[in-house]
């Protein structure tokens, strides 16, 4: 489960400030099943069942959630950015995008966003794309995703391209992109469903280098909802 910041200070420490969630109303007739702070740079992983909402709160502005999941029922199911892309004729996903698996099989649905045009083309950062790209050795999505797989028996193979929640990836006319500033302000979320049963994971990304993070990796929400009376 998530790296959750430690409510408990040491003796003789200061506590660090805790962000303050936003007042986000629930989706409607659903309930709130669980809700955790995952530190900068942490990681976070669960199954969820179908019918049940995941939301993401990006509680300080442009902070990039790293996001993968599979069908629980056969992780080789596993989210394809190409297959979400061609299904959606676009390359961004935005409310009312499904999310679809290696065998083209529904996964997920964001229901609800106030943050335009989330990416799936960005990739995560790893050690070795960070060493090429800023010449530093450093925490990335790639470990964290890496870390949570494991603990649905998951490795390497499962680690494939993903979705960058909150990031800004902009296409120009001739081709070129580039992560640039996100639009993502303090309160942005977005609301997945699972379509099926899944295990989700997330990297909150550790990236100092680029403006992925606004060059400050901050904490995220996650909180998990089901359908009031379930
Ligand atoms: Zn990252």
């Amino acid at each position: 489960m998530a790296k959750a910041t430690a409510a408990k200070k040491a003796p003789g420490t200061a506590a660090l400030p805790r962000p303050v969630v936003p007042k986000i109303v629930a989706p409607r007739g659903y309930r709130q099943v669980s809700s955790i702070l995952v530190d900068a740079g942490g990681s976070w992983g669960a199954k969820l069942l179908k019918g049940q909402v995941v939301r993401f709160i990006d509680l300080e502005g442009q902070q990039a959630v790293d996001f993968l999941c599979y069908n629980a029922s056969d992780t080789r199911d596993r989210y394809n950015a190409a297959n979400t892309m061609k299904m959606a004729e676009n390359l961004y996903l935005n409310t009312g995008t499904v999310l679809y698996g290696e065998y083209a099989t529904p996964l997920m649905k964001v229901v609800a966003s106030n943050c335009p045009n989330h990416d799936t083309i960005g990739g995560c950062c790893s050690v070795e794309i960070n060493q090429l790209r800023y010449n530093r050795r450093t925490h990335s999505c790639r470990s964290n995703f890496l870390h949570e797989l494991g603990k649905f028996r998951m490795g390497e193979p499962d680690v494939v391209a993903n979705v960058n929640w909150f990031m800004s990836v902009p296409i120009g006319a001739d081709g070129h992109m580039a992560i640039s500033d996100s639009p993502s302000k303090p309160g942005a979320f977005v609301d997945v469903e699972a379509l099926t049963d899944v295990l989700a994971v997330i990297s909150n990304c550790p990236q100092k280098y680029n403006p992925a993070c606004g060059y400050n990796p901050t904490p995220v929400q996650v909180e998990v909802y089901s359908k009031s009376g379930r």
